[in-house]
């Protein structure tokens, strides 16, 4: 279990961070919004305990970000007994359930408790994707076109993961990059392309029906159609 914790408070960090390494959690601790998105889009974690008032991205924003990006990691978020507003914009922005600072230790292991019962649970669902004869394991990580395994480096997984998510859509170069690279991304201009070959060399390559499309104007996109 890897959880991802953000918050610039020194104070709260130690406590949330000491306790979860005492219960046997993976912590990782980002101090600002931004330093939030890289980190939740670069590694997997099991859930992201998230407060509302950062340096640079405010929680909600950082929450919003990874919604739309295709994220799906539980989120928990962390907000003052006097932002009752933040509490339900919280839960609007796309977190999966709100605490209210101070809370009791036990409070948040609870609650750490429910959440990741629920996200393991539907995860056992929703961890395969398909699409033709290609299918990737989010938990195990496995890549498999025609009973062949597939070996990706992190990168190729995570675009790859992307388009699985996204099946018959056009996306953007930027929109790719953006989701593997984050901020990287604005400083590596062929990137997307150079890794989109790899992948095809990877799941097309001496294939009858290839599976990613170049879309001109566009970008790319992942379908068993053409
Ligand atoms: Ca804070």
């Amino acid at each position: 279990m890897r959880i991802l914790v953000v918050e610039d408070e020194p104070n709260v960090v130690d406590f949330i961070e000491q306790g979860l390494k005492e219960e046997g959690y993976a912590v990782d601790v980002a101090t600002d919004g931004e330093l939030a998105l890289s980190f939740a889009q670069t590694y997997p974690y099991d859930l992201i305990i998230l407060d509302i008032m950062l340096p640079r991205l405010d929680g909600r924003q950082v929450a919003r970000t990874l919604r739309t990006r295709g994220l799906t990691t539980p989120i928990l978020m962390l907000t003052a007994l006097d932002q009752v507003d933040d509490r339900v914009a919280g839960l609007d922005s796309g977190a999966d359930d709100y605490l209210i600072k101070p809370f009791a230790y036990r409070e948040l292991l609870a609650r750490i408790r429910a959440r990741t019962r629920t996200y393991a649970g539907e995860t056992i669902a929703a961890n395969e994707l398909k699409l033709a004869d290609l299918s990737l394991n989010r938990l195990t990580r496995q890549v498999e076109r025609g009973q062949q395994e597939i070996t990706l480096t992190a990168k190729e997984f995570a675009l790859l993961e992307f388009f699985m998510l996204h099946p018959n859509q056009a996306l953007s170069r930027t929109q790719l990059g953006e989701h593997v690279w984050g901020q990287d991304y604005y400083n590596q201009s062929n990137v997307v392309d150079v890794y989109v070959g790899y992948l095809r060399r990877k799941i097309d390559d001496g294939r009858a029906a290839p599976l990613l499309h170049t879309v001109r104007g566009v970008g790319y996109k992942l379908s068993a159609e053409g």
